[in-house]
């Protein structure tokens, strides 16, 4: 689509800034909104003089003549009015010559096509309000700030620095790198969890020092911060009156052609190109989030995995429900294999070990874990927690061997693999001993049979889901979950 640029200051512009700064801005917005929507600007008119008739601006009627020429698919202004306002004649012309000629007007905020509707009128008649909300957005103090190239949306993202004497951004040339690598990764196919594990495997702190996770990368790659621009007015507040009769704010979500973006406000760590292509990668790859809202399953947060210690999730089908896979990754990436099962193969199992307990507290009623063995517990859990200490570390020590060249890439790969192995199963351990301390302290086992009983009780009366899942919780403290080929295990720990 060709279009051309007609810029013109107006009453509605800041009566500091002169002509030609005035038009600089415009011209950046426009060029923006060309950009971005792919049309090929063909002219720039820049109006210095400040007559309000065409007949005394030059570069209107040169801009009309092309028009009538059928030059341009488009015109775009940042507002209407920027053509002509007031004078019916003027308007006259103005709509005369662009439906003739088939030509649209495109403002920052809607296009208008005179041969499919007779909106023309109508514009005018808004024209003086549409005005007033113009110039509040291309002038407020925010927005002239970012295309100051000021940055006033506080912490700068990974990368950035702000330096307080310009009030602009720089680039932290170690962070950046690291914001180039993750731009270049997804273009290569890897995704956010295998990302993850590149940055936290090789020992890549974040600012915080903790471990990467899936949303920092999701943060990041949106981000338009790292291709120079400043984006503002995503979101506008609004008033309204609650059911109470109260009147509140709320926050509403802008359409993109609303905002305010300006390019080459800050320095770009990644091209436009780069951006764009990953833009275009994640929509496509994007899912819309499946989970329903209905209400709790009876399982909800109840059954966790034996081989993480994560919860598995339970997912509502047409034909029958499932316990999901254990979708847990460990921050290295390594992906939990424990498989899932219909729901109905738990509630047996669950049935099942209830009945062993109950029997096994009926016998031994008095059997309890003392103290002492909690504080042995205590000792070992302190043990494998160093030892966990001491495997990070050594997985950073690889790296950095590799990293000064004194073991080759196929040692350095063999090596780490080994350590990660040892990572997981140690977490694992740790887990299992968090979860027997849990385990010591609690209900005396009288009471622990009460509660069975009267667990069971609801679980025939089919009390609600919700309720159910009150109960779950009530009486344990954990159900474990393990799947071994067709082998299902549960085990189960009362509270
Ligand atoms: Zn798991």
């Amino acid at each position: 689509m060709d279009i051309c640029l007609y810029l013109r200051k107006s009453r509605a512009d800041s009566k500091e800034q002169s002509v030609e700064d005035v038009l600089a801005r415009h011209e950046r917005s426009l060029r923006e909104l060309a950009e971005r929507n792919g049309y090929r600007i063909v002219d720039v008119f820049r109006e210095v003089c400040s007559g309000e008739s065409i007949q005394s601006r030059e570069q209107m009627k040169a801009m009309l003549t092309n028009v009538q020429a059928k030059m341009y698919d488009g015109v775009l202004v940042t507002e209407q009015s920027r053509l002509t306002r007031g004078n019916m004649k003027d308007g006259g012309i103005v709509q005369e010559t662009f439906k003739d000629s088939n030509t649209k007007i495109i403002t920052l905020t809607k296009t208008i096509d005179f041969n499919e509707s007779n909106m023309y009128d109508f514009e005018h008649i808004i024209n003086a309000r549409e005005l007033e909300n113009t110039k509040r957005r291309l002038n407020d103090g925010v927005n002239r700030s970012a295309k100051l190239g000021y940055w006033v949306s506080g912490v700068p993202p990974i990368g950035y620095l702000y330096n307080s004497s310009t009030k602009g951004l720089e680039i932290v040339e170690s962070e950046a790198v690291i914001v180039r690598e993750i731009f270049a990764r997804v273009l290569a196919g890897q995704n956010y969890h295998e990302i993850v594990a590149w940055l936290n495997i090789g020992g890549i702190a974040t600012r915080k020092d903790g471990n990467w996770h899936v949303n920092q990368i999701k943060r990041i790659l949106p981000n338009e911060t790292y291709i120079g621009y400043a984006v503002h007015g995503r979101t506008r507040w609004e008033k309204f009156t609650d059911s109470n009769g109260e009147e509140k704010r709320r926050e509403i979500a802008l359409p993109r052609e609303q905002w305010t973006v300006v390019p080459d406000s800050f320095p770009a760590i990644i091209d436009k190109e780069t951006f764009d292509k990953v833009a275009t990668l994640l929509a496509a790859r994007k899912q819309l989030p499946k989970r329903s809202r209905e209400g709790r399953h009876p399982l909800s947060g109840v059954v966790s995995c034996a081989k993480c210690g994560h919860l598995h999730q339970i997912q509502k089908n047409s034909n029958g429900n499932l316990l999901k896979a254990c979708n847990y990754r460990s921050p290295e990436g390594v992906r939990c294999e424990n498989k899932g099962v219909s729901l109905s193969e738990v509630y047996k199992a669950i049935r099942a070990e209830l009945g062993k307990l109950q029997e096994t507290l009926v016998n031994a009623p008095k059997a309890t874990k003392s103290s002492g063995q909690r504080k042995s517990l205590e000792r070992q859990l302190q043990r494998k927690q160093s030892e966990l200490t001491k495997l990070t570390g050594a997985v950073q020590r690889i790296n950095d061997l590799y990293e000064l060249g004194d073991i080759a890439r196929l040692e350095y790969l063999e090596r780490k693999a080994k350590r990660q192995g040892e990572i997981v199963s140690k977490q694992r351990e740790i887990s299992e001993i968090q979860n027997s301390i849990r385990n010591t302290s609690g209900l005396t086992n009288e009471q622990r049979l009460e509660y069975i009983e009267e667990f069971c009780r609801q679980w025939t009366e089919e009390v609600n889901d919700n309720e159910l899942n009150r109960a779950f919780h009530k009486l344990f403290a954990k159900v474990e979950y393990l799947r071994e080929g067709e082998e299902v295990t549960l085990t189960i720990e009362l509270n």
